[in-house]
Parts: C-alpha cells; sequence; structure tokens
C-alpha cells in the first residue's frame, strides 16, 4: 500500500521520484548497512523501514528524534546535517486520525483500553500517554502488556487481564477503545479481538487499526451498538504522509490521496 500513497503524494506535491520497495531478510544485517549507506550517498533520499527493521535499525543510526527514542521503534529515516535520523511517525499518524473519531463522541473521562500490546500498541499508548489519556491496555498474554507499562513507566498506564471479569469491571469510565490486535484481517474477517459476553460501553468511540477489510467484525458489532468507529486507512495514509514531509518538506493533504484498495 505505501507505493501507491507515495507516488500519489509524489503527484500531488508535483515532484519527481520514485518510492521502491527493497526487501531485506530479518536477519540481513549486512542488507540494511547497505541500504543506510546508499541514504548517507544521497542515492535515496529517505527510507520507511518496518517490521522486524524498526528495532534492528536502531542502533546503526547517529540521531533519534525524542518521539522514535521514546517509542523505541523508528519507522522514517533522513539524512540531516550528514547524520542519519531516526523517526516514529505512526504516532502522530495514528493521532492525526483519531481526531476524526473523537469529534463524534463527548469525552467524559480521557479513558482508553488498548487491546493488543505489540508493536502498534507502542506507537497508539505513546501518543495517547503524551495527550494526557489515562490508558488500560489488555492482551491475552499479561506479561506482554505489564512490559509496555514497564517501558513507559507512567502512571496514567495500567496492564489489565484480557478477560470478562477483568474488563467489564473498567468499562464504564472507557471512552476509547483502540484494537492493535491483527484479529480481524482479511485473513480471518469473521474473527473479533472482543471478548464474547463482554457489553461494549456506552459514549465511547472505537478505533480499529486494521484497515482491510475496510469494516472488521469488532467494527460492525460496536456501529450495531452505536459506538462511532473508524478502521486504520487514515492512521496509514497519516503516518506515510508525515514520513513524506520529512523527507520533501511538502505537506501532501489526505484528501489529495486516491488510494483504490
Ligand atoms: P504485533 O506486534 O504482532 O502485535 C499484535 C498484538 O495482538 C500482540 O499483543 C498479540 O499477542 C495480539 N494478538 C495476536 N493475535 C491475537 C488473538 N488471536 N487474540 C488476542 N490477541 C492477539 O502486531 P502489530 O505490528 O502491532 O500490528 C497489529 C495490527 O495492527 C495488524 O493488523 C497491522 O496490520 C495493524 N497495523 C496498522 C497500522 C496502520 O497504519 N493502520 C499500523 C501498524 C499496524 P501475541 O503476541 O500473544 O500474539
Amino acid at each position: 500500500v505505501s507505493p501507491h500513497i507515495h507516488s500519489a503524494a509524489l503527484k500531488a506535491a508535483v515532484l519527481d521520484g520514485e518510492y521502491k520497495l527493497y526487501p531485506i531478510a530479518s536477519d540481513d544485517k549486512q542488507g540494511l548497512a547497505d541500504l543506510l549507506t546508499k541514504v548517507r550517498a544521497g542515492e535515496i533520499h529517505g527510507l520507511n523501514v518496518t517490521i522486524p527493521h524498526k528495532q534492528n535499525v536502531m542502533p546503526l543510526l547517529d540521531e533519534l528524534t525524542p518521539t522514535a527514542k521514546a517509542i523505541g521503534a523508528v519507522n522514517t529515516i533522513v539524512l540531516k546535517d550528514r547524520n542519519l535520523v531516526g523517526d516514529n511517525t505512526d504516532a502522530g499518524g495514528f493521532w492525526n486520525d483519531l481526531q476524526i473519531l473523537l469529534s463524534h463522541i463527548k469525552i467524559k473521562e480521557k479513558n482508553a483500553l488498548v487491546l493488543g500490546a505489540g508493536g502498534s500498541a507502542r506507537a497508539v499508548v505513546y501518543t495517547l500517554l503524551q495527550h494526557g489519556w489515562d490508558v488500560t491496555v489488555s492482551a491475552r498474554r499479561i506479561k506482554q502488556a505489564e512490559s509496555l507499562v514497564t517501558h513507559y513507566a507512567s502512571r496514567q498506564l495500567t496492564a489489565a487481564n484480557y478477560d470478562v471479569t477483568t474488563l467489564s469491571s473498567l468499562l464504564s469510565d472507557i471512552s476509547l477503545i483502540v484494537n492493535t490486535t491483527p484479529v480481524g484481517m482479511k485473513s480471518h474477517p469473521q474473527g473479533s479481538p472482543w471478548i464474547e459476553g463482554l457489553p461494549f460501553p456506552k459514549n465511547a468511540a472505537l478505533y480499529d487499526l486494521i484497515y482491510n477489510p475496510a469494516k472488521t467484525q469488532l467494527m460492525k458489532n460496536a456501529a450495531e451498538v452505536g459506538l462511532p468507529v473508524r478502521n486504520g486507512l487514515g492512521m496509514l495514509i497519516g503516518q506515510a504522509l508525515l514520513s513524506f514531509e520529512i523527507w520533501t518538506g511538502h505537506k501532501v493533504s489526505a484528501d489529495k490521496i486516491d488510494l483504490n484498495l
């Protein structure tokens, strides 16, 4: 999907260029280093990196932005004053798009429930904490949720067991649910990460990071009981356009991007 977004952004900004994929195996350290050499030499203007290189690449860079450092992952690399700088635009992409969803609800308490505690949860939790939200992260492996809590060491962040009893006791305060698990993706469209028998909170909104399918089972179920819902396409486009701006200095708005997924 990213090449489509960047091609559209190049077109919208009237810039020449190409966004190409460079597949690098997870254990190919030399391949990653060689790619960075091309950035240093100016052969490549900027890079996105994805799993598992979001972390692997960090020791190879000269500088990290405060956001990349805090999250502990890099998705965007640029050469600045001869330094390779690692940034993370996932958090900003999520936050900007989330505002569209939040405009549909009256937030009583800034309390969010994040399902899943993997890579994307880190960026989501980071930005929610930064903006003053209290966050409960719930994952099927409580150890993973606890390790995320330890990572941020914030009083605003707690881990919760992924079961009906625990979650139903905290739902009444929740204004926002964010799904960061892959459950509901095209590969298993019938699945939902929402535990069976757990009611949805009232006056809350749901953000699902999944964008394919456009409407997950979780989104359908939440919408049926009146929750405003939004999928992760806006986040995907948002993080790409923030990276694009870092590389080119051109701000392209999302409505200029035409994607036929
Ligand atoms: P990840 O690092 O593998 O984390 C996934 C989390 O979901 C883990 O906590 C994992 O627990 C949990 N999980 C997996 N299967 C589960 C199940 N059947 N029931 C309950 N929990 C389950 O993955 P990620 O990189 O965070 O990505 C997660 C999803 O977000 C993917 O669908 C990805 O496409 C989407 N995403 C979207 C955007 C966007 O821009 N919209 C950006 C990033 C990611 P275990 O470790 O126990 O499996």
